[in-house]
């Protein structure tokens, strides 16, 4: 195992491993697109096999090769014309370039494919949280457990380390919540947010957790405001006022605070960039 994992690292089978990793990426990329529409409509995610959602034409085989289907089908579902959005070939490409990043950052191991979850973990849950505001946890907090294991094979990490980063990510969220509630008398914030930066602390460690947090903050709050101006633009365009919002998710959109998904997005920038870089912010932070 270990003579496979050298030779897997090895400068002339670089390339090999590479795609090899890419391809796996692909691959495990179209099933996050089942999981993305699958869990928030309570659906098992392995059975039955994928169908057209408007005339349920069953997908075949060649009909589901990541990216290439979709762009040989035209974006469109060979029984009723109906289109395939866009989302599902960019969320293969972007699963299987993390997995890329993540094999030039840290080489192959056998422990590696815990840091493929993580990343994967991370795209549904945020992409999930977008979408509905709901964080799941059962695909959030196996990300801890395998943190754990990822770090106590991973030399430039260290089990204590996630143990720390676990308990920091967890705790300050945990603290925030709680003076947001006994100065408010509100819950601010869903212990779904508590899950994903635990989950990412166990990954990165409690030195980087702090930016993660301030990566994911300041994006927060870019994000909260151009929101609410494109809303705000789409609704006058519409000829809608804001009276007229009824319903509790059109208003829920409109004045949402997306937390969920710039932490997803923080926790894989700082798992992925270069140390040099890295130690340079935290450095100047
Ligand atoms: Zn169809």
């Amino acid at each position: 195992m270990k003579e496979l994992e050298i030779l897997l690292n090895s400068k002339q089978l670089l390339g090999f491993t590479a795609t090899f990793v890419f391809i796996f990426g692909l691959l495990f990329g179209s099933f996050l697109n089942v999981c993305i529409y699958r869990i928030p409509i309570g659906k098992s995610i392995v059975f039955p096999p994928s169908s057209c959602t408007k005339c349920n034409h069953q997908i075949r085989w060649y009909e589901n090769i990541p990216v290439f289907s979709w762009i040989f089908l035209g974006g469109k579902c060979s029984g009723c014309g109906e289109k395939i959005s866009l989302i599902y070939p960019v969320i293969e490409l972007l699963n299987a370039n993390l997995y890329l990043f993540v094999f030039l950052k840290y080489g192959f191991s056998w422990h590696i494919f815990c840091a493929f979850y993580f990343v994967s973990a991370l795209v549904v849950t945020g992409v999930i949280d977008y979408k509905t505001q709901y964080v799941y946890s059962k695909v959030i907090l196996p990300v801890i457990l395998l943190g754990l294991l990822w770090s106590w094979f991973e030399p430039s990490m260290g089990f204590q380390n996630s143990l720390l980063g676990i308990g920091l990510g967890a705790g300050v969220l945990l603290f925030v919540i709680l003076v947001f509630y006994i100065v408010t008398r509100k819950i601010g914030m869903g212990l779904g947010d508590v899950y994903i930066l635990a989950a990412i602390g166990a990954f990165v460690g409690p030195m980087k957790v702090p930016l993660v947090l301030l990566i994911a903050s300041l994006l927060g709050i870019l994000g909260f405001f151009l929101g609410k101006v494109v809303f705000k633009k789409k609704r006058i365009a519409e000829n809608v006022t804001a009276e007229d919002l009824h319903t509790k998710n059109e208003k829920d959109l409109e004045n949402a605070i997306y937390f969920g998904p710039f932490l997803a997005f923080a926790g894989i920038l700082v798992f992925l960039l270069p140390n040099e870089i890295l130690n340079k912010i935290i450095f100047l932070g």
